[in-house]
């Protein structure tokens, strides 16, 4: 982080934040309120922005040197008293009754909070960080739905015939799965004799496509509807200003050409159109507010004790409804180690690349509330979990996977629980994607920041594969051998020795790309079990009143493996479906 500071004789007057290496985004509140708070105190000892303690920590140490360089005392800097208190009067969460009571300010609850909001309820959404957004802020903002229009032009292969017909040839495993299996014969029937070379895609195929990739363990009633919310969501969100780009692809773990996403692939870009047409429509918002406990009255959840900006427990009781939106539990590693059935090892050794917000909070508040857990002990590992610090492409259909040997090693197009295993067994549990400059481009990469990555280490490059396996530190033979037979493979179309089935474009417009990746925690599957309706269920099977959950505190939909680019729609879609559901109580 490069950080400039203008002194006085006797104090710190401005801070300039010049070039950084932060995450757009999750980084904004530490840029916006701690250069404030260290000019308003003339102290360092201002608290660490939550939910961006890295740039809250960066800021304080590049202060911290340029006091040093202009001669000043900072150890002295940080021994001056905060005063607290810098929240205006409305910002801080008193008692209040309310419709709709929305818990955690991630994709679900904002969704949750605009519909509710937009079917005529009043709202409060309580958000425990200093920001908003949770995981969907930090990804891609993949979303996957078939959408006949921006799939239009995706041609059929071979290669994905043989993926349909190998999900279809399943044993039946439910009556639910084997009434939906048949719907999806009826329509792959009828799609071969209407003699379309185009992408073959229905909700029914998305939805048996994903019980599939989750070993039929997902609850097929829950998955349907789902899926068949999926493009009213997309659209829904389209009409509220998210902004989608016309061309569709697979994500990492996607299986299937329907991964839309905003035009910087940002999904700080949905979040933000989602708080201002939240705002714009009424919904109270509260930062540094955190849900402790429900309320319970006759059986039914009534509100929420939440310990507000200033520590203080207030009291909301919510008429309609309380709506759980707080995430997974990736960030709380006792909490993993507890219930994780699926690693051998899911502790500290491996990072997560969530929100510090995903704690678990909802899931242990709801079960505290009478909820029922479900699929709990299913752990998503992101396999593509930046080592260098770079990334280029997070396609599958375009790029291969290789190993320190220069060799691949696995389907790149296999689901992610496979991916993740794959790339654990490898030398160091590091892989490299490799990519060309027509890959990078076509993925909005800008020359500058290809040359900005390079520059700073965060990619290794070359002009040859040759040159690019002397950057990585790998055998150069082994890699060309690598890339050849992966051009070989693209132009046949057809399952290569490893299974893989999605094929593009060739790798051989240098320069050559390749960051390195290592397996991290991602998406924990299971949680509180809902309905259709995003009604919260107990351990029989009944609704608990007034209780709905949204998003990645559930469970039930995306069984042993979450679908790749099914994270950011199950959240927008169960919000949106929650949100009206309470707001209609
Ligand atoms: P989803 O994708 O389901 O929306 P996210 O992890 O993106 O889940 O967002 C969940 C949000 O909930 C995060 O911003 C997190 O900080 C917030 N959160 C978690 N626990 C609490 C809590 N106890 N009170 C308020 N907000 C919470």
């Amino acid at each position: 982080m490069e950080l400039s500071v203008t002194f006085s004789e006797d104090a710190l007057t401005e801070i300039t934040i010049g070039k950084h290496g932060e995450t757009a985004g999750i980084s904004d509140a530490a840029f916006e309120k701690i250069p404030e708070a260290i000019i308003k105190n003339q102290s360092l000892a201002v608290d660490a922005i939550s939910g961006a303690t890295y740039s809250s920590q960066a800021i304080l140490d590049a202060v911290a040197d340029c006091v040093a360089q202009a001669g000043g005392d900072a150890e002295a800097l940080c021994a001056v008293a905060v005063e607290g208190g810098e929240e205006t009067e409305n910002t801080v969460l008193a008692d209040a009754d309310v419709d709709v009571l929305v818990i955690g300010g991630g994709g679900a609850g904002l969704s949750a909070a605009l519909s509710a909001s937009q079917n005529g309820a009043s709202v409060i959404l309580v958000e425990k960080l200093s920001a908003l957004g949770g995981n969907t802020f930090r990804c891609g903002g993949a979303f996957n739905t078939y959408d006949p229009d921006r799939q239009k032009d995706i041609p059929m292969t071979e290669a994905l015939s043989s993926a349909v017909e190998k999900v279809l040839a399943h044993e039946d495993v439910s009556e639910e799965h084997a009434k939906l299996k048949a719907e999806v014969q009826e329509q792959w029937d009828e799609y071969k004799a209407s003699g379309n070379t185009m992408l073959f895609d229905t909700p029914e195929w998305h939805a048996l496509q994903s019980i599939d990739a989750g070993d039929y363990e997902g609850n097929v009633e829950l998955v349907r509807a789902f899926t068949s919310n999926t493009l009213d969501t997309l659209n829904w969100l389209s009409d509220n200003g998210v902004e989608w780009t016309d061309q569709v692809s697979t994500v990492v773990g996607a299986l299937w050409n329907r991964s839309h996403q905003p035009p910087n692939n940002s999904g700080a870009d949905i979040i933000a159109a989602l708080e201002k047409n939240a705002r714009k429509s009424g919904v109270d918002i509260y930062l540094d507010s955190k849900a402790e406990e429900l309320l319970m009255e006759d059986g039914r959840i009534v509100g929420a004790v939440i310990t507000n900006s200033e520590g203080n427990e207030v009291t909301v009781k919510a008429a309609k409804g309380v709506i759980m939106a707080t995430g997974g539990f990736s960030a709380n590693v006792e909490m993993r180690v507890k219930y994780n059935e699926q690693w051998e090892d899911i502790g500290d050794s491996l990072k997560t690349n969530n929100s510090p917000g995903a704690t678990g909070d909802g899931i242990v508040m709801g079960e505290a509330a009478g909820a029922n857990l479900v699929g709990m002990g299913w752990i998503q590992l992101m396999p593509l979990n930046s080592v260098s610090g770079g990334g280029i492409s997070g396609y599958v259909n375009s790029s291969l996977y290789c190993n320190k040997e220069g060799k691949r090693y696995v389907a790149e197009d296999e689901r992610r629980d496979v991916l993740a295993a794959a790339a654990l067994a490898q030398t160091d549990k590091l892989f490299y994607v490799v990519c060309d400059q027509k890959e990078a481009e076509l993925r909005g990469l800008t020359q500058e920041t290809l040359d900005y990555m390079v520059e700073n280490g965060l990619v290794y490059s070359g002009d040859t594969i040759a040159e690019l396996a002397e950057s990585m530190g790998v055998p150069a033979d082994a890699l060309e051998q690598t890339v050849n037979e992966f051009n070989e493979s693209v132009k046949a179309g057809k399952p290569d020795e490893f299974g893989r089935t999605t094929w593009e474009n060739t790798i051989e417009t240098g320069p050559f790309y390749a960051p390195s990746f290592s397996p991290a925690v991602h998406h924990t599957m299971g949680g509180l079990e809902i309905n259709g309706n995003a009604e919260v269920l107990d351990a029989d099977g009944n609704v608990i009143p007034g209780f709905y959950a949204a998003g990645e505190v559930t469970g039930g939909i995306h069984g042993t493996n979450r679908v790749g680019g099914n994270a950011v729609p199950d959240a927008l879609c169960f919000g949106k479906i929650a949100g009206a559901n309470a707001a209609k109580n």
